[in-house]
């Protein structure tokens, strides 16, 4: 295409917005979008370059398929470039790689396909069957992927990205794309960042050097987005986090995700253990099912009931360590930061 279209220097016309770059084509796989000014002769070269391809090639387009987008011409110049190419006339905005093309934002309606994709997805994903470390990685790489492969072609209505949250928390907690039910933690909650993201630390580094947002100024040198977080007020969002001091017990490269996923449950103390239940009405009784002798509780479960207990003693014993008994785990929900606390105690 590009060295048919060389041929024609001088009387083929670029596109008004591709003339810098003398764009004249973008394709992949088997779709090719050419653009050009909307004038006759550069549609008839077009024309020309098409069918001689076709001619050397022996391969044809599909007439069905093929469309011009017009924009910015007379009504009469549309059908006359219309009637010249024999193309369908098209109107945007249309789907290229799976993703609506328009000159304007996206609307919801746009966007309507974003939802659709996950949740054809989600159906496709035998997901009664996978834990919760499994869905939380499915979410991560494929669904999270899809909503970022649209945010990084235009800005999404705020309501689009709500549903695409809505669908992935339904997803983790339930397994399905739609539910209303109270999740085992809060949404809001599972987005928090395990660390600090490195472009918080590199504009606490460069602008506020250690000291307090709430009195910074941005100098005039400062990027726009650093102003306007200073002007709106919206500073809060590059605050550090409260560190939580056994992050590095759960969030680990040793133990395996599903394992890392239990123990962040536990440590919010949010497993449907039988206590709960009870206190909901679900259960007859509280009693621990392992050992029958006490209520079944977080601390209970893991660590003091005997049961429990005998299992560790005797995996110590088959890989030869010998530690002191673990009590309890002293989780607390909201911590401390930059504290110093042990995070296993003896009662
Ligand atoms: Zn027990």
């Amino acid at each position: 295409m590009s060295r048919s279209l060389k041929s024609f220097a001088g009387t083929f016309a670029f596109h008004p917005r591709c003339k810098t770059i003398k764009l004249t084509h973008l394709c992949f796989a088997d779709d090719l979008m050419i653009f050009c000014k909307g004038d006759l002769s550069s549609v008839r070269i077009i024309c020309d370059c098409i069918q001689g391809f076709s001619n050397t090639s022996g391969l044809h387009a599909n007439s069905g398929k093929l469309a011009i987008y017009l924009a910015g011409v007379d009504s009469f110049i549309k059908e006359d470039l219309r009637s010249t190419s024999q193309f369908t006339l098209g109107t945007l905005p249309f789907k290229y790689l799976g993703v609506p093309l328009s000159s304007k934002r996206f609307s919801i309606a746009d966007c309507e396909k974003l939802a659709d994709m996950m949740i054809k997805r989600i159906s496709s994903w035998q997901a009664k069957h996978l834990s919760y470390a499994a869905r939380l990685q499915l979410i991560n790489s494929v669904l999270m992927g899809i909503s970022s492969y649209w945010c990084q072609i235009s800005i999404l209505p705020k309501r689009v990205i709500n549903i695409g949250n809505f669908i992935c928390r339904s997803f983790l907690w339930f397994g399905v794309s739609y539910s209303h039910k109270p999740g085992n933690i809060s949404w809001k909650e599972v987005c928090t960042p395990k660390k600090e993201s490195l472009w918080v630390r590199w504009v606490h580094g460069v602008y506020t050097k250690g000291g307090r947002w709430e009195i910074f100024n941005a100098p005039a040198t400062a990027s726009w987005i650093i102003k306007k977080l200073c002007a709106g007020g919206s500073w809060h969002t590059l605050t550090t986090q409260h560190k939580i001091h056994w992050r590095h017990l759960v969030w680990n490269m040793i133990s395996i995700p599903k394992t890392r996923f239990l123990c962040w449950l536990v440590a919010g103390h949010r497993l449907k253990t039988k206590e709960k239940l009870y206190q909901l009405g679900v259960v007859v009784d509280d009693v621990c099912p392992l050992c029958g002798l006490y209520p079944e509780t977080h601390n209970h479960l893991f660590f003091n009931c005997p049961f429990s207990r005998s299992c560790v003693e005797a995996v110590k014993l088959c890989i030869g360590i010998t530690l002191k008994p673990i009590a309890r785990m002293d989780f607390q929900k909201r911590s401390i930061p930059k504290t110093k606390q042990h995070v296993f105690s003896s009662p």
